[in-house]
């Protein structure tokens, strides 16, 4: 049987649910074992790869770099699972909405609130421009699996990626989460 593939990918949210992700500790090393990671913010791979069973998406859909990278994920990946708040509803990625549209947005963060040089950034290639609203990742593309948490716990997330993945358990749950 040929390994399982999985791989976490990082879009708005504030690098939280990784923190709980790598508080695995020693239980990452036996994911890394039994199954293949193939794609992380926490290693040096591009591009997202075809053929992943099971990946984790962390943070909301703000900007339109986010939505291509989200169909991407979806288009090559088995399970995907929002993983964390920002994910499962938008939670405090999504406060900008009650600002209005992302025009009121950066007018607000860039010229209202500027002390010095306001200017609201552009530049075409290098800043992904904001969508209007910022959303949960099911108001884009199917999800398959929700794990809810501000972040998750690392038992949690463990737990859910041996179910996926069809590994045995090994280490038990640490007693007492050190994050989150
Ligand atoms: S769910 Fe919480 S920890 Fe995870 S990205 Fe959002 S704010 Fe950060």
């Amino acid at each position: 049987m040929s390994r399982k593939r999985f791989a976490t990918v990082w879009l708005g949210g504030c690098s939280g649910c990784h923190m709980s992700f790598l508080d695995q500790d020693e239980r990452l090393l036996e994911l890394v074992a039994a199954a293949d990671l193939v794609h992380s913010p926490v290693m040096d791979v591009k591009r997202y790869p075809e053929g992943v069973d099971v990946c984790l998406v962390e943070g909301a859909v703000a900007n339109e770099e986010h939505l291509e990278t989200l169909r991407a994920v979806r288009a090559r990946t088995r399970i995907l699972v929002a993983f964390g708040d920002c994910a499962v509803t938008g939670n405090v990625t999504a406060l900008r909405n009650c600002l209005g549209g992302a025009r009121e947005v950066l007018d607000r963060a860039y010229l209202e609130l500027a002390d010095v040089t306001p200017r609201i950034p552009c530049e075409p290639g290098l800043v992904p421009p904001l969508l209007d609203r910022v959303a949960p990742l099911h108001a884009h593309v199917p999800v398959d699996r929700f794990l809810p948490g501000c972040p998750p716990s690392a038992d949690a997330i463990h737990a859910v990626l041996l179910e996926l993945l069809e590994l045995p358990a090994g280490t038990p749950p640490a007693a007492a989460p050190r994050f989150g």
